[in-house]
């Protein structure tokens, strides 16, 4: 049975595109079958797929408001075990669109249900927020991966979104796990990074990975030219670190 993984963090421009671009090709290139979710309004997963979502039928909106069979909105990558479910700008509108739904949390779940056998992995890209496209996310997954820059630090940001996990795990989803927590954009010869990673470690103890995502040009050229880190430069660190962080993945499935 798949296991779900929600990459999350309210704060924007922490990583949570690129981690869930390059865990999903990582964990596919490891010979696990995985299916990406485009959950954010701005598509960025799609595109660093190199996915032009104009041209696609189906996407996520189809799915959760348009009531589409969520099979019809699997499309194949050109990566191995690689599939995913492309973005919608509608999706900017889910929260009003779905106000008056009844269970308006669980849709995605519902949807997820039909096909989480399929996949060893499904990995979901949340918004930059904390609403009801993230709730219905957290309520789909058994974890929530937190990327956290290395530049930058909120106890408020933290709070608020252990208080989501928690409130989903009393009232929807009493399994949601932390999977982990990611730093990202490391450059540990900077006091701000060194920092920034104690005070991470002190709230969140085993849970942080040993490992950082380096801050590297090469990622940003990748997502780019729509392609994951491992088939644009394989031997780059930040290819190491995504295999490694996949492989922690897998060993904690
Ligand atoms: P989020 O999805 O949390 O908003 P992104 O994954 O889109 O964050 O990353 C925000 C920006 O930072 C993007 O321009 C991305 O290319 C860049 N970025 C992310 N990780 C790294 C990294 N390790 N090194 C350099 N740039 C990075
Ligand atoms: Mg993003």
């Amino acid at each position: 049975m798949g296991k779900i993984i929600s990459v999350a963090n309210p704060k924007g421009g922490v990583g949570k595109t690129i981690t869930s671009i390059n865990l999903a090709a990582a964990l596919a290139y490891l010979n696990q079958k995985v299916l990406l979710i485009d959950l954010d309004p701005k598509g960025d997963a799609s595109k660093g797929l190199g996915i032009d979502t104009s041209g696609v039928e189906y996407n996520v909106y189809s799915i959760l408001i348009q009531k589409q069979n969520i099979r019809n909105a699997i499309l194949r990558t050109p990566y191995q075990n690689l599939d995913i479910i492309v973005g919608s700008t509608n999706m900017a509108g889910f929260d009003l669109e779905c106000a008056s739904v009844d269970n308006k949390n669980n849709i995605l779940k519902e949807n997820i249900e039909q096909i989480k056998d399929n996949y060893d992995y499904i990995i979901i890209d949340c918004p930059p927020s904390l609403t009801t496209l993230t709730q219905n996310a957290f309520a789909s997954s058994n974890s929530v991966l937190i990327p956290m820059q290395c530049e930058f630090f909120s106890m408020e940001v933290i709070s608020q979104l252990l208080n989501t996990i928690l409130r989903v795990q009393r009232t929807m989803n009493n399994n949601l796990q932390i999977e982990g927590v990611l730093l990202t954009m490391c450059d540990f010869r900077t006091k701000i990074a060194i920092s920034v990673q104690q005070e991470v470690r002190q709230i969140f103890k085993d849970k942080v990975y040993t490992f950082g995502i380096p801050r590297n040009i090469r990622l940003v050229e990748s997502t780019y030219k729509g392609r994951p880190i491992i088939d644009y430069d394989v031997k780059c660190n930040s290819a190491k670190n995504y295999i490694l962080l996949a492989k922690e993945v897998i060993n904690n499935k």
